[in-house]
């Protein structure tokens, strides 16, 4: 059962919210990007305007406002991570996903052991060092089994210096003490999206099983919190209610998690709804996001929460990752199968077995050569967590110092690992070009000189300089 938390999620507070600021002045939007660009947050108010319908120039600043912000705050870097499908056994009937109990199509598939090691093992020779594990929600996957799966997946280490270094996690929501045992285990991000903050659409779409419990799922970051697993991950599903309801009850959860455990969320994720096999709303979503439209959400949000991690995956089409990336997006999967085994299966995804359709199918090493042609860092940093640095304990750096500290100089490090362990002679001579460009951008000659003293330890063999 749910412990009685404070109640945040008022429907009528924000549809007045979104009432009130329906027909914001250019002069009110000024404002608003005025103090966006000082890296201050937004409240919901100034959020709902920035979704409303406002003149062209205005919609221009605020993209200008989210470019400025982005780069100011994360500069190049870019981390990037690897989803890993354990399951897709599922006890419950989401009517947008195919891993439903209803879809009597879908190969079933569960990895034993012996297949988790030998995905990772493809993973690591890929050159990650991050793993997002996704579960479906079924009994055989409980908080005792996913803890076990992680802990095989941190042990799989592989030549030359394969290993993951963070799990983050995408299963069902867990009690208190399920929570628990996957601290104990070191996970790095629990995530779980919310899919709809509209109590109506939810019970809609959440057609059988655990996840038509709405409050239970709405408080899992509470429980998490409590056992200690302070690094979450949010998230909507773009496509089942308007955009502007969900977003603003998004940025509510985030504030409810900072009011009561002094930390908002690591993460936030930005799936969009993909056709899914037998799956009729995911092929026409009800409030299906155009591509524009997406633009602008994570424009916002990158203003509303300025140093909060943005996610996109998978589900987008090379082109619009591209304009994505410089509007907020700092973190990228990369190389991605959808269903479970799919790495192992010869580099295919497998249609009858995945979750839903790649949008992006290019692998790690063009997506790394795109992102580095675009101006941007690769990064397969790990440390935080390693370092205790989540939860409130992040925020209580200073943050755009956080970043220049230890952001970018761990992206540059670990960059640097991969080209020298992973990359072909073109992307290893490109990308340290790359690194040198980078360190020479650095103004103090301390940190430069720092810089090269540990990339002459990493030529010569050291791994895993955690700043
Ligand atoms: N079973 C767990 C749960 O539902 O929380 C975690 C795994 S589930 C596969 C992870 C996420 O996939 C869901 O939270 C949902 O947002 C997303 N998803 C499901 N169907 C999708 C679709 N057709 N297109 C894009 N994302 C989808
Ligand atoms: Fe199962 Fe999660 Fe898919 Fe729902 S979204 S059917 S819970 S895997």
């Amino acid at each position: 059962m749910n412990k009685e938390y404070p109640s945040f999620l008022d429907e009528n507070q924000i549809w007045s919210i979104l009432e009130q600021e329906k027909q914001p002045a250019p002069s009110r939007i000024r404002e608003i990007l005025a103090k966006a660009r000082e890296g201050k947050g937004l409240d919901l108010n100034e959020v709902a305007a920035l979704l409303a319908p406002i003149p062209d120039d205005c919609l221009e600043e605020l993209f200008q406002a989210a470019l400025y912000l982005k780069e100011k705050v994360y500069g190049k870097r870019m981390v990037l991570f690897a989803p890993l499908y354990i399951s897709n056994l599922c006890a419950n009937s989401c009517a947008y996903c195919a891993f439903s109990a209803k879809n009597r199509q879908l190969v079933r598939k569960s990895l034993s052991k012996e297949e988790i090691e030998e995905e990772v093992k493809i993973i690591e020779r890929m050159g990650h060092k991050r793993i997002l594990a996704v579960y479906g929600e079924h009994p055989s996957w409980n908080a005792r089994t996913i803890a076990e799966s992680v802990e095989t997946i941190y042990q799989v280490k592989t030549p030359p210096s394969g290993e993951i270094r963070r799990v983050n996690i995408n299963c069902a929501p867990l009690d208190v003490e399920g929570f628990g045992l996957l601290k104990q285990v070191g996970i790095g991000t629990y995530q779980c999206f919310q899919e709809t903050y509209h109590r109506e659409t939810y019970q809609k779409v959440h057609l059988g099983g655990k996840k038509r419990n709405f409050d239970w799922r709405l408080y899992a970051f509470h429980r998490a919190n409590e056992a200690d697993v302070d690094d979450v991950g949010l998230g909507v599903l773009f496509g089942l209610f308007d955009h502007r309801f969900e977003i603003l009850s998004l940025l509510r959860h985030a504030q409810a998690l900072e009011a009561e455990y002094g930390a908002g969320p690591h993460t936030i994720s930005f799936p969009r709804i993909e056709p899914a096999q037998n799956s009729e709303i995911s092929t026409r979503p009800p409030y299906a996001i155009p591509d524009d439209v997406f633009k602008r959400i994570i424009a916002v949000v990158r203003l509303a929460l300025p140093y909060t991690g943005m996610i996109i995956s998978t589900r987008e089409k090379p082109e619009l990752k591209r304009e994505l990336l410089r509007l907020g997006i700092s973190q990228l999967s990369a190389g991605s199968r959808t269903s479970p085994g799919g790495y192992a299966a010869a580099f295919t995804n497998r249609p009858e077995a995945q979750q839903f359709w790649v949008g992006d199918e290019r692998e790690l090493p063009e997506i790394i050569q795109d992102l580095q042609l675009d101006g941007y860092l690769p990064s397969f940093c790990t440390s935080c967590y390693r370092k205790g640095r989540t939860g409130d304990h992040f925020m209580g750096y200073a943050k755009t110092m956080f970043i220049h500290n230890y952001c970018q100089p761990n992206a540059l490090l670990t960059y640097y690992e991969y080209l020298l362990d992973y990359a072909g002679t073109k992307a290893k001579a490109e990308g340290t070009q790359c690194i040198m460009d980078n360190i020479k951008a650095m103004p103090d000659p301390r940190d430069r000189e720092l810089m090269f003293e540990r990339l002459r330890r990493i030529e010569n063999g050291v791994r895993d300089i955690c700043v």
